[in-house]
């Protein structure tokens, strides 16, 4: 990695814009190496040099991508006044990179939820052109039969108008309450309960367990995360 300007490196880890940084510098705030630097244009490997600012140690990675298992109770925002955000769930060192989560879950749906700063990857991932799987695992009130599975592939009109594109649904266990797994290809607001919604279920419960070929981590308790390791970002794109 080449070297890059110091005021750089801070300010895509979101420390400020490049005129608060020169302040920030000038002010003896950053040090290299132990060092005190004042000039905002000097050139450092943020991977090789010791960077600190107001005596903290940066961890320097342009981007940051997060594997979360999304509680109930919590949205998927940036910012809300009322409830917790994904965010909110978070240690503190990741807030300087600016994450948002990329695509969203209902206040009550579990699982799945990647948290990151890479706007471009969000972008393509979110993409409806590019037609990424989601999976869900489902509790459904209702008896979820072979009707509802040719339905789906069908496709379903929404409540809107709008007609989904083919969905794989699964019967995991029949019943009054059934479970089902449901792999869909776009991601409309609320679409797995309007989906089912058409069909005069209900859906009680709902998990998301994998986005394109990458799953959720099983070790992964509700609220918990890690960040992706190399594969399951390769797996991810
Ligand atoms: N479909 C829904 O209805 N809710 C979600 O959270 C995700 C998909």
């Amino acid at each position: 990695m080449n070297k890059m300007r110091l005021d750089k490196i801070l300010g895509n880890m979101g420390y400020g814009s490049r005129k608060d940084l020169k302040k920030i510098i000038r002010q003896g705030a950053v040090k290299v190496d132990g060092e005190i630097i004042r000039k905002n244009s000097i050139h450092v490997n943020p991977y090789e040099s010791i960077i600190e600012i107001n005596g903290e140690k940066i961890e320097y990675r342009k981007y940051v991508y997060i594997m979360m298992n999304k509680p109930q109770g919590v949205i998927s925002a940036t910012y809300d006044n009322i409830h917790k955000t994904v965010i909110d769930l978070l240690d503190e060192k990741y807030l300087p990179f600016n994450i948002f989560p990329m695509g969203r879950l209902d206040i009550d749906t579990e699982g799945l939820l990647i948290i990151t700063n890479d706007g471009k990857l969000a972008h393509e991932i979110l993409s409806p052109k590019k037609h990424i799987t989601k999976t869900y695992y489902a509790n459904i009130k209702g008896f979820v039969d072979e009707e509802d599975i040719k339905a789906f592939k069908k496709g379903i009109i929404l409540d809107d108008g709008y007609k989904t594109l083919p969905a794989e649904l699964k019967i995991i266990e029949g019943g009054d309450v059934s479970t089902v797994e449901l792999t869909i290809y776009e991601g409309k607001f609320h679409q797995v309960k309007r989906m089912f919604k058409s069909r005069n279920k209900k859906v009680i419960y709902l998990k998301r367990i994998a986005m394109g070929k990458l799953k959720l981590d099983g070790k992964l308790d509700l609220g918990e995360y890690k960040e992706l390791n190399d594969e399951e970002l390769e797996v991810l794109k």
